[in-house]
């Protein structure tokens, strides 16, 4: 075969002049880009700083389609637009972020969570729970879970709230255990109110295996075991309160003396409440062992002075207008409007207090209705704190 060498020695200043102009040109390509790009922030900033945020977020979306390596730019965008309560904004630049193909499946993530939190700020519960829901496998999954708690709770919706404790417990982020009984017993008193005491039981034995160690599950068993007419065990299930959350006996003082009655255990009530009132003297046992007729301690007179005795533990003016109310006074004429006042002074301290937000109330709350805390009431009275 005849080779000619002069093809080559034309043919390599050929392909030389060729890359370097093809080079020239993608060179001009993109200095053309970058006068674009800066050219439509400057557009969109001067929007901006004229407070016209809708043709801003058009300028800005159009620099991104020139270059796409300003994701940057558009978080820091929505960001801005959701501090400054502007949520319609704030949520059209974090979907225009997730309808881009070329994204990062990082900052896809990043996109979705700042769409959930602009969802979230603006009260659209339905669409920040749609978008919170997609946060699952994702760096956000744990706060994301988090925040569906926060809006299950809110809406009082405990069967969705006990799913995700469940899966936040498996995974370990946390101890849900605690809130999870919660869960399991505002579900239950949903069947109980509708006559549903057969499931409320049941929810209730998963509460207390679960968190064996607080005093809710126990007391409302007792109290759902005592309405299906099986008092001995509603029995049982208090005595084993008194061992293992006693702190929590006081509000299950009222149950008790009903229990106590329906069984013939009052002798066995009356001793368990008696040992823990002489661990802590508290109103709520010692009008329970009023209502038995027992002595807080041996040979202490009638029922009517152990609240007077009950000063000597601790001042308490809910005592003291109890144990006059039956006291014959010197000037007995006056004694209705002293009670009265005394009554009227005393009632307050009667009630609980949030030791979260300060809120107080007549009845005990697991869940603050101020506050939306758990287990920040005390199972002692205002007076007794
Ligand atoms: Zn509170």
């Amino acid at each position: 075969m005849d080779f000619d060498l002069s093809w080559i020695l034309l043919g390599l200043p050929l392909a030389f002049v060729l890359g370097r102009l093809s080079s020239r040109m993608d060179l001009r390509q993109v200095r053309q880009d970058n006068r674009q790009a800066p050219k439509a922030y400057f557009k969109g900033l001067n929007f901006l700083l004229n407070e016209q945020q809708d043709k801003a977020i058009d300028a800005f979306i159009e620099a991104v389609q020139n270059d796409p390596e300003t994701a940057d730019l558009h978080f820091a965008l929505g960001n801005l637009f959701r501090r400054r309560g502007e949520y319609h904004r704030a949520v059209r630049v974090h979907e225009h972020l997730l309808s881009r193909a070329d994204l990062s499946r990082e900052d896809r993530d990043r996109a979705q969570h700042g769409l959930a939190q602009d969802f979230l700020k603006a009260g659209l519960l339905d669409r920040a729970e749609e978008a919170l829901r997609r946060l699952e496998g994702s760096a956000y999954e744990a706060e994301a879970r988090l925040a569906l708690l926060a809006i299950y709770e809110r809406s009082r919706d405990w069967e969705q709230a006990a799913e995700i404790a469940r899966r936040m417990q498996t995974a370990k982020q946390g101890d849900f255990s605690g809130r999870l009984a919660h869960y399991l017993c505002e579900q239950a008193t949903e069947q109980a109110r509708h006559a549903q005491l057969d499931t409320a039981h049941q929810l209730l034995q998963e509460a207390v295996r679960i968190a064996p160690q607080t005093p809710r599950p126990r007391i409302e068993l007792a109290r759902i075991q005592h309405r299906l007419n099986q008092s001995q065990a509603a029995w049982q299930t208090l005595q084993t309160l008194a061992q293992t959350t006693p702190q929590g006996l006081p509000l299950a003082a009222p149950l008790m003396l009903e229990v106590a009655a329906a069984t013939g255990q009052q002798d066995a009530a009356a001793q368990l409440l008696r040992a823990r009132y002489a661990q802590m003297p508290s109103l709520d046992l010692l009008d329970a062992l009023v209502a038995l007729n027992t002595a807080p301690a041996e040979g202490e007179g009638q029922s009517r002075d152990w609240y007077v005795q009950h000063l000597a533990k601790e001042p308490s003016l809910v005592a003291a207008t109890k144990w006059l109310a039956g006291e014959k006074l010197e000037h007995e004429e006056h004694h209705p409007a002293v009670q009265k006042a005394l009554e009227h002074a005393s009632k307050p301290l009667s009630r609980y207090r949030c030791a979260a937000c300060g809120f107080e109330a007549r009845q005990h709350f697991w869940h603050c209705p101020g506050c939306q805390s758990w287990d920040s009431y005390p199972a002692r009275r205002v007076e007794e704190l």
